[in-house]
């Protein structure tokens, strides 16, 4: 069955790009639990990490980095969180294997705290962004697209 990251990658769901190559893509997490928080998603559409190939998975953490550097230097974030719920029984809610890339801001423990709590309390009911939350998420990927293109 066609996962919801199947339906982004295919074009029937919308979503926010950062990245888009042969292998994976990246996008704006719908209920971002920091300001740029980014999914790197294999086009192939697997559960976990040990199911992809060695030079897929080495190439989604190569981008999944060069994503990092290019939220800190577009958002100003100054570390992040790398972050796989690598199936089901660790947390995993949608059955295809990707990375969150998580921006850290500095002073932000207890915001963050609150908002992964709420992410994932959250988790399981279908978001549909507002207007102005989906400008902000295609602001903030045009942004990290942009400096992705310099790098
Ligand atoms: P996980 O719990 O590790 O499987 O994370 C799945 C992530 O996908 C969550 O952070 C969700 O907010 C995110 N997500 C779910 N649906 C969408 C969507 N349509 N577009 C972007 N992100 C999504």
């Amino acid at each position: 069955m066609a996962t919801i990251f199947d339906k982004i990658i295919r074009g029937d769901l919308p979503a926010s790009f950062v990245w888009q190559d042969d292998i994976c893509v990246a996008f704006m997490d719908i209920s971002p639990t920091s300001p740029g928080h980014t999914l790197v998603v294999p086009r192939q559409s697997v559960v976990t990490l040990a199911e992809l190939d060695a030079a897929t998975r080495a190439h989604l953490w190569e981008v999944a980095n060069r994503i990092a550097v290019a939220q800190q230097k577009a958002l100003g974030s100054k570390a992040q969180h790398f972050w796989v719920n690598d199936g089901r029984a660790a947390g995993q809610s949608v059955p295809h294997v990707h990375i969150h890339v998580l921006p850290r801001y500095g002073r932000d423990q207890l915001q963050t705290m609150g908002r992964v709590t709420w992410h994932l309390l959250t988790l399981a009911i279908p978001k549909k962004p507002s207007k102005k939350q989906r400008e902000t998420l295609e602001a903030q990927a045009q942004a990290i697209a942009a400096e992705l293109a310099k790098s």
